[in-house]
């Protein structure tokens, strides 16, 4: 029998999922492992690591698994990423590394990498014995500021510390992680993993410092003046509005709004601090991810409906293969080639339906992705009483005015040469800071080459 399809992970019973916040899927045990790894072809030329934004050694890594040497296998991943847990869950595997894996041409199911990068990092994460740890010690006079504890901050404090450099990051919120914490759900990515994964950087002697919003609790110069280099790792958390009428309606959210209620600050649990109101029927606006997490989430606050409506259609949706499948299967109605043009209230202070135009998809644009064009006269209303507009995101703008002498674009990115330096000659940056919303993986991968070139300058 040919290995045509790779090993499923086990999932939550569907009924389960809906009245928890537990994560979706499980993570492969020894055996199963074992037998996906066997399926790699550990080819020479190595396709899949040719996706991969961090350079894993993914057929290395994988033969380890194979035969048993899990141990083995996690030096090889832990040597480029330091986490591991966290991109075996959310990086969009399907676009990189598997994309490429040979597999895919001889109509094979590709090698599950993501699924191997997250057993070996959970794998870990139990032992509670990280490879390197105690052998790192600060032996560099200089010290380097993160701003920011979002995946490219973390990968960047973990390189500039793994090469001795004294690394101190600091964070807005009450706790570090980024999106990673107050973004992304319980449900496909714990926390208890996060916290984990930033106690493993914790161990290689990164200090980190919450509730230090930079440029207000203390100033960037002064950051600057300090410290022999700063990394700017902000990521990109202003929310874009649709700019309909309508808008300012109670029971109108932003996607960061609602996820961070319930990631950060629990409000799915009785004693919450700041609970959130239980919508009945609510609407997403938007394709992406952060749609499909926030319409997962309002399933899981109890909503009796919940409807994701998408402008493009369901092939144009941006969002994970697997997330679109969890999404339907726990009953979230993906509408799509329909574009809201006005909410709607009946009492003029609470949303009480969307007003949608139909869509039709025209022509693909420079980058392949269709565009689409309304259809006049097609107007109609979904009833509702919640909408969450999750249509992307924007760079903080306090970097804008707080951050003193830094060059930012007309949409508030930072533009970084190829160093990942900023204008500024000690500061550095990447992430969603820099590119606008992009992933986990690719934020990673920027803080490691803005730690490369910093390292390089700073750690004599
Ligand atoms: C809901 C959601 C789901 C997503 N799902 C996925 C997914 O499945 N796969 C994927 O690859 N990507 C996903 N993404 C995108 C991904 O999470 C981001 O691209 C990534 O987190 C960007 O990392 P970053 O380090 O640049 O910034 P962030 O993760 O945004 O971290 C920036 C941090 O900087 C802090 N900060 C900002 N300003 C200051 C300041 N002045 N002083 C101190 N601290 C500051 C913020 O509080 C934040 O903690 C998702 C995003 C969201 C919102």
């Amino acid at each position: 029998m040919l290995d045509v399809k790779r090993n499923a992970l086990r999932e939550l019973p569907i009924k389960e999922r809906l009245t928890t916040f537990k994560e979706t899927t499980f993570t492969y045990d020894d055996e199963t492992a074992i037998k996906e790894a066997k399926r790699c072809h550990k080819c020479k030329n190595a396709p899949c690591a040719k996706g991969c934004p961090v350079g894993v050694d993914i057929p290395g890594f994988i033969s380890k698994i194979a035969c048993h040497d899990f141990d083995s296998a996690a030096l090889i991943l832990k040597s480029v990423n330091a986490l591991p847990s966290i991109c075996g869950r959310v990086c969009p595997q399907e676009e990189q590394c598997e994309k490429f894996c040979v597999k895919c041409k001889a109509n094979r199911e590709a090698v599950a990498t993501g699924r191997l990068e997250r057993f070996i990092g959970d794998y870990l994460l139990n032992k509670g014995n990280l490879p390197k740890a105690s052998s790192v010690v600060s032996t560099k006079t200089s010290k380097i500021a993160v701003i920011g504890s979002g995946p490219a901050s973390l990968s960047c404090a973990n390189d500039c510390a793994m090469a001795g450099l004294d690394v101190t990051v600091f964070e807005s919120l009450h706790s570090p992680g980024g999106v990673l914490t107050y973004g992304i759900p319980e449900f496909r990515l714990p926390k208890d993993l996060v916290n984990a994964e930033i106690e493993s950087l914790k161990n290689i002697g990164v200090k980190i410092k919450v509730n230090y919003l930079i440029g207000k609790t203390l100033f960037f110069k002064e950051l600057v003046e300090q410290y022999n280099a700063v990394f700017i790792g902000t990521g990109a958390g202003l929310p874009k509005f649709l700019g309909i009428e309508g808008e300012e309606l109670n029971g109108v959210y932003s996607a960061n709004e609602y996820l961070t209620r319930t990631n950060l600050m629990k409000a799915y649990s009785t004693n919450s601090q700041t609970p959130i109101v239980k919508h009945k029927n609510v609407i997403v606006l938007g394709g992406g991810n952060v749609a499909f997490d926030a319409a997962r989430t309002a399933l899981r606050l109890g909503t009796e409906s919940t409807i994701l409506a998408y402008r493009r259609g369901h092939n144009e949706l941006r969002a994970r293969h697997e997330e679109i499948v969890h999404a339907q299967q726990e009953g979230v109605q993906i509408k799509t080639l329909i574009a809201p043009v006005k909410i709607v209230s009946t009492d003029g202070v609470n949303v009480t339906s969307v007003e949608f135009v139909r869509s039709e998809l025209s022509e693909p644009d420079s980058s392949g992705r269709r565009g689409f064009t309304l259809i006049p006269n097609s107007n109609f209303e979904i009833a509702c009483d919640a909408t969450i507009v999750a249509i992307g995101t924007n760079p903080n703008p306090l970097i804008k005015g707080g951050f003193d002498g830094l060059i930012t674009d007309s949409r508030g990115c930072i533009p970084v040469d190829s160093n990942f330096k900023t204008n500024l000659d000690t500061v550095y940056a990447g992430g969603d800071a820099t590119t606008g919303s992009a992933t986990v993986i690719s934020a990673m991968g920027a803080g490691k080459k803005a730690a490369a070139s910093i390292i390089a300058r700073f750690a004599n």
